[in-house]
């Protein structure tokens, strides 16, 4: 088991601010080891004077970063990739400690994190506005970075998260304040060390601390000139609101509930339940995009369902850095406990549990929420159907009726994710046209290339990130025209 003094934490992390961890000044609160409890740094909690000075140094680092050519940008995304490869098995191992996820997952979180600052790279370089002859003149339409950005992301998949937000921002021009959650910072709070020894003073700032004091002051400060979160759909009203109030755009990408559909022709029974497993119970279900209600066509149902609990049954709980461990805890008790309630309500609204439902305890992890992988017979108006639990809990639910499991699949607020399995082209693209959701894989879930467009419908978010068109996110048109004489007079000629 790696110590966490092998991994060359700070004891403490003040705000990153122009590229300097600044002394704490106020309180801090602690980063927890998710296995064992145990406390391995100090976090500054940051609140409106340390969000101040961030957007401050953001703003004067504004002008010098947006003058800088996309290539010059590139250049930097690019060197922050190649030192995160260099640095990721222990990136991923402080992952792991603070967020409880299994180092295989954590340790691919960072390679995903990777590919996204080369993306990104390549995409500012071929951002282009547009420009068209007009009579006497031309007309050109160029994309401006918005200043700085205030990012909020979530504890789920940090390295992901960050990568999400910093890349296609600074790559826009933009300079940024990312605020990390209170839950998983550490990962956050390194990269910060390897962005001091690439990006300019400014561009890059990172502030700690918890969501209604560092995140709130960071959605109110009047110099945030754009918004972007990732998170619940409940804080994503509040961070809509408040750039409502100021007129700023926001983008949000939410919740989930998402569908994942199983049609009888299909041809390997196996691969599918393995597959449907792997996308509810991914991240240890704490995925916004995961396949948390399986539609099982009844001609298969019984050979499906019989197949899918035996495979739950030989899932291995157990330590995030055991190499044969996969799935793990919870990211924290208040996490656990909220999924055991939803256990709960389950079983009393009367639910089937098939597998799964208890807690799970882990030598030397006795402090950890592991919890069993969780199958229910549900239906779809029940509230483990209808609710996102950020657990492993998966509801499945018999179908016959195409026309009402569409329905049903459709029959929730979100409308993030949704993944099929048949053997029919046709059937498969009318019913991806179908579902209401910003991603529909086929015959395989999470299916995420870089360039695909990712984000939700209905509760599930506004603006798609992952592609080329996020960098329209972040940048506003501005349209020149100009003309190669100024026209004769005509408002008010003179006689
Ligand atoms: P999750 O359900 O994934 O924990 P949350 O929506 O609760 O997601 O939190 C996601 C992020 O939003 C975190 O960084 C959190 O600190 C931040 N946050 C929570 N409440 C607020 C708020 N009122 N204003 C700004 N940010 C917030």
């Amino acid at each position: 088991m790696t110590s966490t003094n092998e991994l060359s934490l700070s004891e403490t992390y003040g705000a990153f601010i122009d590229n300097e961890f600044r002394p704490v000044a106020g309180q801090t609160f602690p980063a927890k080891h998710a296995g064992t409890g145990e406390t391995v740094a100090q976090l500054a909690r940051c609140g409106r004077t340390e969000i101040d000075a961030a957007v401050q140094a953001a703003a004067k680092a504004a002008p010098a970063w947006r003058a800088r050519s996309a290539e010059e940008r590139a250049e930097l995304l690019l060197k922050l990739a190649a030192v995160i490869e260099a640095d990721t098995d222990r990136l991923a191992r402080i992952d792991s400690i603070d967020i409880g996820r299994r180092l295989f997952e954590t340790t691919l979180d960072h390679r995903f994190a990777i590919s996204q600052y080369r993306y990104f790279a390549a995409a500012a370089i071929t951002h282009e506005g547009f420009g068209r002859a007009i009579p006497n003149g031309y007309l050109v339409a160029k994309r401006e970075p918005y200043g700085v950005c205030g990012l909020i992301i979530p504890w789920n998949v940090p390295a992901i998260m960050a990568a999400f937000k910093i890349a296609p921002a600074v790559a826009a021009g933009n300079t940024v304040v990312l605020k990390p959650d209170e839950n998983a910072s550490l990962s956050t709070m390194e990269l910060c060390k390897h962005i001091a020894r690439i990006f300019p003073p400014g561009v890059i700032n990172v502030v700690p601390g918890f969501g209604e004091e560092a995140g709130a002051a960071l959605t109110a400060h009047p110099g945030v000139a754009k918004l972007a979160f990732t998170g619940s759909s409940e804080v994503g009203r509040i961070i809509s609101q408040a750039g409502a109030e100021r007129l700023v755009p926001v983008s949000l990408e939410l919740g989930g509930k998402s569908p994942n559909i199983v049609f009888p022709d299909i041809e390997d029974i196996d691969a599918v339940v393995d597959n449907a497993m792997f996308a509810t119970m991914y991240c240890n279900g704490q995925s916004c995009l995961a396949g948390t209600r399986l539609f099982v066509h009844d001609a298969i149902y019984d050979d499906f369902m019989e197949r899918l609990v035996a495979g739950m049954r030989r899932v291995k709980v157990g330590p995030a850095l055991a190499t044969d461990t996969i799935m793990s805890s919870l990211v924290s008790a208040e996490q656990g406990e909220r999924v055991l309630k939803y256990i709960d309500i389950g079983i009393s609204e009367g639910a089937r549990l098939m597998v799964g439902g208890k807690r799970v305890s882990v030598e030397g992890n006795e402090a950890g929420y592991f919890i069993e992988p969780t199958v229910f017979e549900a239906t779809n108006s029940m509230r483990i159907a209808q609710e996102e639990i950020f657990g492993p809990v998966l509801s499945v639910m018999r179908w016959s009726d195409y026309d009402q499991m569409i329905a049903e699949a459709n029959g929730v607020r979100y409308g993030l994710a949704a993944g099929l399995y048949t053997s029919n082209l046709r059937n498969a693209w009318e019913t991806a046209d179908r579902l209401q959701a910003g991603s529909v894989w086929i015959n395989q879930y999470f299916n995420l290339a870089s360039g695909s467009p990712f984000g939700g419908f209905k509760e599930s978010g506004i603006g798609s990130e992952y592609c080329h068109e996020t960098l329209n996110m972040y940048t506003h048109l501005k349209a020149i025209t100009v003309q190669t004489k100024v026209m004769e007079p005509w408002f008010a000629p003179k006689p």
